[in-house]
């Protein structure tokens, strides 16, 4: 339906009805404090009369003597003044869980904002308020962490997609310019193609690691399970990497044990090409990448290791991060989105991955599949 409202303008009534909806609840908690206060005093009064019930009673059966009813005045004090009394530490005791709750209804109105850096004193006298807070402060650090996250992923994102289409742009226009005034060299054209062709690569490269993070990320159950070898498929895996392990001279040495898997078998697989992909990846030329596979007890454990450059405590609680690379000049190819997709992919298994690493002692990528039990 089209009310001939503007975006800017249907946001604004929005956004009065919500502080509407603020007001009327902080009307509402008013209302709860007087309705508060009227039951307390309700409550003294019949407490009040029941009371004075009760002395009669006693004083009609002869239970009390008359003297303890003359003067009247004495009950009559103690009852009114424990009405007032009674009165004013309900206000009281009102303002002490209201306050709390009207501050609580001002934050969320903030968070709804999109100030996720509100925070509430988990310190009133009242514990389940106190929990009350606390779940609300958890609840806006995660937003401020998602909130933070997001901003990182865009600004990743649009870094990772502007960075080779301004290089190929750049490039191209040199090289339409050459047509005209046949300035450059034969080797700079060459250069120039190569850098078009490399910067274009590294563009579909990284779009199908977004497609296929994406796909998997919107997966939640795994489809087309099929059996097969693992150790057949990790086998598989390091023929197609042949190229690159060969160009940089780095040994592929594999013990693997034969183990049966029902699993997507496409999926699994590139979790093997991103894992020995960054294995050889990192290694120094001439390096040597093990690649082991057993069966433990109800897991099947694949472990990956490297002698390369290895990672610090500060890297690894990072490597799993969407674009995340240590290496922020880019030196080596990749787009930071592999190990995301490994993980992704460990949590659609119910697998466990970890590493271990040290600066300088090489890495170790560990894999534990469950089995089912035979
Ligand atoms: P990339 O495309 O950069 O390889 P990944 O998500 O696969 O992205 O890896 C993220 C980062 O983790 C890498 O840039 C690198 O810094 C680090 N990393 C991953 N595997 C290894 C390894 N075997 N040795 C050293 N560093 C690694």
């Amino acid at each position: 339906m089209n009310s001939g409202m503007t975006e800017y303008e249907e946001e604004k009534v929005s956004e009065e009805k919500v502080s509407e909806e603020s007001k009327k609840r902080i009307h509402s908690l008013k209302s709860l404090r007087t309705a508060y206060t009227l039951l307390v005093l309700l409550i003294l009064v019949s407490a009040g009369l029941i009371t004075a019930c009760v002395y009669i009673i006693l004083y009609t059966l002869d239970f009390i003597p008359s003297s303890a009813l003359t003067p009247l005045k004495l009950p009559v004090i103690v009852i009114v003044s424990c009405m007032l009394f009674g009165t004013l530490l309900a206000v009281f005791v009102g303002k002490l869980f209201i306050n709390p709750l009207r501050r609580l209804i001002a934050a969320n109105e903030e968070i709804r904002q999109g100030n996720f850096k509100v925070r509430m004193s988990e310190q009133t006298v009242i514990g389940e308020l106190n929990n009350l807070m606390r779940s609300f402060n958890s609840m806006a650090d995660e937003l401020e962490a998602t909130e933070l996250f997001r901003n990182d992923f865009i600004n990743s994102f649009s870094h990772e997609f502007k960075t080779p289409i301004v290089s190929i742009r750049g490039f191209a226009r040199q090289l339409q310019k050459d047509n005209e005034r046949h300035t450059l060299t034969d080797e700079q054209r060459k250069e120039y193609t190569d850098i078009i062709a490399y910067e274009s690569a590294r563009l579909a490269r990284l779009s199908s690691n977004i497609l296929t993070l994406t796909k998997f990320e919107n997966q939640q159950i795994v489809t087309d399970k099929t059996e097969f070898y693992l150790d057949e498929q990790i086998r598989r895996t390091v023929l197609l990497l042949e190229k690159q392990w060969t160009a940089r001279q780095v040994n592929i040495e594999l013990e693997l044990q034969e183990i049966r898997y029902n699993f997507n078998e496409e999926m699994l697989a590139q979790m093997w090409l991103n894992l020995i992909g960054n294995a050889i990846k990192f290694s120094p030329t001439g390096g040597t990448v093990l690649v082991r596979c057993r069966k433990k007890r109800d897991a099947a454990c694949i472990d990956i290791s490297d002698n390369g450059e290895g990672m610090d405590e500060k890297t690894l609680h990072k490597i799993f991060d969407k674009f995340y690379q240590c290496d922020t000049s880019h030196k080596s190819e990749g787009n930071g989105l592999g190990l995301a997709i490994v993980k992704r992919i460990a949590e659609l298994a119910n697998a466990e991955v970890s590493v271990k690493s040290e600066p300088g002692k090489g890495s170790t990528f560990i894999v534990k599949l469950p089995l089912a039990s035979e």
